[in-house]
């Protein structure tokens, strides 16, 4: 994930994205998605805090990462590796030495620019953007947030929060292979935390200092390492517009010779097409053996294959597709959001998320039409047996049924369950799908079937 941010310079009248992106961030603070950290104490910048309905969202996303990448194949195991990893570790694969930003300060309002994308005048000097003010040579920043390990703080317990989770998988490459008894191709994947000291964050959550990765490095054969760069590249990209994201708004972008990293080989991003511009949402990576040469080399461990058809030992090549769990996650409310004007004759149109049903929070919404005449109590009964088949549902009796209705709509709930008078009499209950608003009567006994079925729905694995 080595895009560039911009700095905004002056006020604008609100265009139709920022104005979009204002109605997201406020309707993800208030049905509690996710907001600012720490808001009793003013916030903090860049820190966010994922609420009751952005936790399943999250989770939701992690499963699917985890179900496609992990648990749909022969070839890919799992990892979780520790947040703090040997100093070592950064110095052999380059973050101690080269993963930092030239920063420039001004010396009138003290605000910290990127020099690197800040705009000479036409005059050809470059000023404070902010108060015109003049800036302090460039110096480099690391990006890594640096710790103690221990109670002594000195150069020597100096440890990092990990930049990325990809290390992990190199350093731990031969014991993973050798447990597992792993023939190439194959790959080690991991979800968690990492952590950069941006001096740039924007755009919500799409850029801040903690977050969340997806990460698979995937060991080919040298020689085969195009041929799987491009099955993960279209792999990747399908794996979004197969959980509903609009197609018409993902491509992929192929980086210029001089945007690849040092260690790549290629390296292409899946692009969604936010409400500012078209951003990263993935990179996918051609890493070569360069890792695995690396930490080889500043371990003196071997870290190669053993190739039973030669009996040679080879470096394996990696290639590396890279996702971001909170990127995806604001993608996602993005794409899914949706303002619908009333229909014929109503005075009142709705705001409904149309996530795809395995990402939605709460998959089914079991409402009694009264409270009263024992509607309270079956509907109770169907939200416990769809808990018991690992459905989330929720019950809500609160206010008219319609109300309840836009309630769900707004949280991306699919499918709304309701008990009526007539449930009493002949065990059925109306079930109203969100996207059309279109309502069947089914039976009771059958309630957990129908939504477990369509919830499969039309995502591949
Ligand atoms: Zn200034």
């Amino acid at each position: 994930m080595a895009d560039k941010g911009k700095k905004k310079k002056s006020k604008k009248p609100p265009d139709p994205g920022e104005e979009l992106m204002a109605k997201i961030v406020s309707l993800a603070k208030r049905r509690s998605f996710v907001f600012q950290s720490s808001e009793i104490y003013g916030g903090l910048k860049s820190c966010y805090d994922y609420g009751p309905l952005g936790v399943e969202l999250k989770r939701n996303i992690k499963e699917e990462w985890w179900r496609s990448t992990v648990l749909s194949r022969e070839d890919v195991v799992g990892l979780d590796a520790s947040i703090i990893m040997h100093p070592k570790v950064w110095e052999a694969s380059g973050h101690v030495g080269g993963f930092s930003d030239p920063l420039v300060d001004c010396k009138e309002c003290k605000n910290r620019f990127r020099a690197d994308i800040l705009e000479p005048s036409p005059e050809g000097d470059t000023r404070c953007p902010d108060c015109g003010g003049e800036l302090t040579q460039p110096r480099q920043f690391n990006l890594m947030f640096r710790t103690h390990l221990g109670s002594v703080e000195d150069d020597a317990s100096t440890v990092y929060l990990r930049p990325e989770t990809a290390q992990a998988m190199f350093v731990d490459f031969a014991t993973v292979q050798a447990a597992g008894r792993l023939k190439l191709p194959f790959g080690i994947a991991q979800i968690g935390k990492a952590f950069r000291n941006e001096i740039v964050v924007e755009h919500f959550t799409y850029r801040s200092c903690e977050f969340e990765q997806m990460e698979l490095e995937y060991f080919v054969e040298p020689g085969a390492d195009e041929k799987w760069y491009d099955y993960w590249r279209k792999t990747r990209l399908e794996w979004y517009s197969s959980l509903g994201a609009r197609a018409e708004s993902l491509r992929l972008r192929d980086h210029t010779k001089d945007e690849l990293a040092h260690y790549a080989r290629a390296c292409t991003d899946v692009e969604y097409k936010y409400p500012w511009g078209w951003g990263e949402l993935e990179g996918i990576a051609n890493r070569t053996d360069y890792d695995l040469k690396q930490h080889a080399q500043s371990s003196g461990k071997r870290l190669t294959y053993f190739d039973t058809q030669t009996n040679k030992h080879i470096v394996p090549f990696v290639i590396e597709p890279s996702a971001g769990v909170d990127r995806s996650a604001l993608m996602f409310l993005i794409d899914a959001y949706h303002e619908e004007p009333p229909p014929e004759g109503k005075k009142e149109g709705r705001v409904v998320l149309r996530l795809h049903p395995r990402l939605a929070p709460i998959k089914v919404a079991v409402l009694p039409l009264v409270r009263k005449d024992g509607m309270p109590e079956i509907a109770r009964e169907i939200v416990k047996e769809f808990w018991r088949h690992s459905v989330n549902a929720f019950y809500d009796e609160k206010d008219s049924v319609g109300r309840r209705y836009r309630r769900q709509d707004e949280a991306g709930t699919p499918y709304c369950i309701t008990v009526d008078g007539q449930t009493k009499e002949d065990e059925t209950v109306t079930i109203r799908e969100r996207d059309s608003m279109k309502q069947d009567r089914i039976k009771v006994a059958e309630a957990v079937e129908v939504v477990r079925e369509r919830l499969v729905g039309p995502a591949k694995p």
